[in-house]
C-alpha cells in the first residue's frame, strides 16, 4: 500500500537486468542526458524529451527505457526538476512493466548539489511508486509494482533523505486513503505505534484518561460514535536538554459527518480525509526520528469521529475545555477546533513548548479563498510567519498569510459561554470570515504560547494531477514541517542549545 519501491546500489542489478531488467535513461527538454551515459544512437523522430515522454527500446546491450524529463524551466526549480525526473521513470517502467532496472550512470545535476538532486530524484520516485489497492478483492490494470530500481553508489548514498520523505510522505497518504470503517480512532493510534520501532514515544489516553484530564471538548464532540475518542501523544527528544522546542497539533477527524448539523453531499461521502492534518503530523515525527533532528518535539493528536446518536452534543450547548474555558456549540460541524483546542491545551500545560503548530483541513471557507496551491497560514507572530513561509518556499507547499487581527477579536465571542465555535453570520446571512474565525477560536486556547494555524482544507487533496502524486491525498504538511523543524533545530544550534 505504502509503495514497495526498493532502491539500491546498482550493481547487484545490473546481473538482473540481464533478467528482464532494464536500463534507465533520463533526457531532458534538450535532448540532452542526464545521467553519465551515451544518448541512444537511433532515438525516433519527433522524441522530445518532454517530462511523460518514453520509449522502450531494444539494443545491443539488453532493453533500454528512455525517460523524458521536460525542460528544468518549466520546472518550479531544479528540486522540482529531479522530483518529476523520479515520478517519470517509475511512471515509464510500470508502464512498460518492468519489475527492476536501473539508472545508467550517475545523476547529472545543472546546479543542485549531487546530494540535493538524488535526494529529490529518489523522493520523485517514492511518491509515484504509492498505490492503493488495499481496499480491492482484484488489483486494477493499471496496476503494476515496480520492485527496485538502482543507483550508481554515489547518488544511492546521497539520495538518503529523499527516500525517507518519501516514504513518510507516502505514510500520510495511505492513512488519508483509510476509509473511516477501516481507520478509526483506535486505528489511527495503533498506526501511530509503529514510530515506538523508530524511538519515538507514542502514548494513546482512551476516554478514561481523558476524563481524568478534563478534555470535555474531544469527549464531547467523540461520544456520538461508536468508536470512542483518544488523544495520541508522540515524543521525539532528539537533544539532551528538557525544554520542548515544538508542538505539533494535527486535526485527526476520522470522519466527520458534521454531527446533527448533518452534512450533505458532495461533501459527506469525502470526509475521511478530515484526519489529514493528523497525518502529516506522523509523517513529520517519523522524518524527525529518522534523520534525527536535534530538537525536542511532542505531539498531540486528537483522534474522534463526528457522528450522531441520542448522545451526540447539539448546537446550543455550552460545553467545558482541557483549558477551562467554556464553549458554546453554535455549530456541531465546527468540531474540528473543539479537538484542536484540547490537544493545544494539553501541550501547554503539559509540556509548555516554545513554538506550538497546529495543521488541519479546518475550513471549507479556505478553498473558496486560496484554492488547492496554498494552505492558510494564521498567526499573530510576525518571526514565525516568516519562518514558515521560508519552509512553505523551500519545499513547495505554500502557504499564504491570512489575518489574524485584534480587530476581529469579536468573532467568537458568545452571550452565554466564554468562547463560542463559529463566527457570528453578517450582512445577507452568509457565513463571513469563516476561516478566520476558526483560527480566532484557537488563538484563544494558545494563550501566550507561540504559535501558528495551518488551514489545510484546500491542500490535503488534489483535484489535479501532479508528478508522483495523482489526484488524491498530497501528504501536504510532512515536507513543510520537517524542514520547519530543522530551521528551528539550526536556530537553537546557533544559539548554544544542547
Ligand atoms: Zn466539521
Amino acid at each position: 500500500m505504502n509503495g514497495k519501491l526498493l532502491f539500491s546500489v546498482a550493481s547487484p542489478l545490473r546481473k538482473a537486468a540481464g533478467r528482464g531488467g532494464a536500463r534507465v535513461v533520463l533526457l531532458d527538454g534538450t535532448l540532452s542526458i542526464r545521467c553519465a551515459s551515451q544518448v541512444p544512437a537511433d532515438l525516433p523522430e519527433g522524441f522530445r524529451g518532454a517530462l511523460g515522454e518514453r520509449l522502450d527500446l531494444q539494443t545491443p546491450g539488453g532493453r533500454l527505457v528512455v525517460v523524458g524529463c521536460g525542460n528544468p524551466g518549466d520546472a518550479a526549480c531544479e528540486e522540482k526538476f529531479w522530483e518529476a525526473s523520479g515520478a517519470a521513470a517509475i511512471d515509464a517502467l510500470r508502464a512498460f512493466r518492468i519489475k527492476s532496472a536501473f539508472l545508467s550512470g550517475e545523476l547529472l545535476p545543472d546546479s543542485a548539489s549531487r546530494q540535493h538532486a538524488a535526494g529529490q530524484f529518489a523522493l520523485g520516485a517514492i511518491l509515484s511508486s504509492y498505490q492503493c489497492i488495499a481496499y480491492r478483492a482484484t488489483p486494477p490494470k493499471t496496476y503494476f509494482e515496480v520492485e527496485a530500481l538502482g543507483l550508481a553508489a554515489v547518488d544511492w548514498a546521497s539520495s538518503s533523505g529523499g527516500r525517507e520523505l518519501g516514504a513518510a510522505i507516502n505514510w500520510a497518504r495511505a492513512l488519508v486513503d483509510a476509509p473511516a470503517n477501516v481507520l478509526t480512532p483506535q486505528a489511527f493510534a495503533n498506526e501511530a505505534k509503529a514510530l515506538r520501532a523508530i524511538g519515538v514515544d507514542v502514548k494513546v489516553l482512551d476516554e478514561q484518561a481523558l476524563e481524568r484530564l478534563g478534555a470535555h471538548g474531544l469527549l464531547a464532540v467523540g461520544r456520538a460514535s461508536e468508536h470512542p475518542p483518544c488523544l495520541a501523544i508522540c515524543t521525539w527528544t532528539g537533544r539532551t536538554a528538557k525544554q520542548v522546542d515544538l508542538g505539533l497539533v494535527g486535526k485527526g477527524l476520522t470522519f466527520d459527518g458534521g454531527g446533527l448539523n448533518l452534512k450533505q453531499r458532495p461533501v459527506i461521502e469525502k470526509m475521511k480525509f478530515d484526519m489529514a492534518g493528523a497525518a502529516a503530523v506522523v509523517g513529520t515525527m517519523r522524518m524527525l526520528a529518522k534523520l534525527k533532528t536535534p530538537l525536542n518535539v511532542v505531539a498531540a493528536i486528537p483522534l474522534c469521529e463526528n457522528s450522531i446518536d441520542g448522545k451526540a452534543y447539539r448546537p446550543g450547548d455550552v460545553i467545558g475545555s482541557l483549558s477551562g474555558l467554556t464553549i458554546e456549540v453554535d455549530n456541531t460541524d465546527a468540531e474540528g477546533r473543539i479537538v484542536l483546542a484540547d490537544a493545544m491545551s494539553y501541550l501547554i500545560k503539559k509540556h509548555q513548548p516554545k513554538v506550538m503548530i497546529d495543521i488541519a483541513t479546518l475550513t471549507g471557507a479556505i478553498m473558496s479563498a486560496l484554492h488547492e496551491e496554498y494552505a492558510g497560514l494564521f498567526t499573530a507572530d510576525d518571526e514565525l510567519a516568516s519562518l514558515l513561509l521560508e519552509s512553505a518556499d523551500a519545499t513547495h507547499e505554500y502557504l499564504w498569510r491570512m489575518p489574524l487581527s485584534k480587530r476581529q477579536d469579536y468573532l467568537v465571542d458568545s452571550e452565554i459561554a466564554d468562547v463560542k465555535n463559529v463566527a457570528a453570520s453578517g450582512f445577507l446571512g452568509v457565513g463571513m470570515g469563516s476561516s478566520i474565525g476558526g483560527a480566532k477560536f484557537l488563538e484563544r486556547f494558545a494563550r501566550d504560547t507561540r504559535w501558528a494555524h495551518l488551514d489545510i482544507a484546500g491542500t490535503a487533496w488534489s483535484t489535479r494531477p501532479h508528478p508522483g502524486i495523482p489526484k488524491g491525498p498530497t501528504g501536504f504538511g510532512v515536507r513543510l514541517l520537517y524542514d520547519l523543524a530543522n530551521r528551528l533545530a539550526a536556530q537553537s544550534g546557533r544559539r548554544g542549545g544542547n
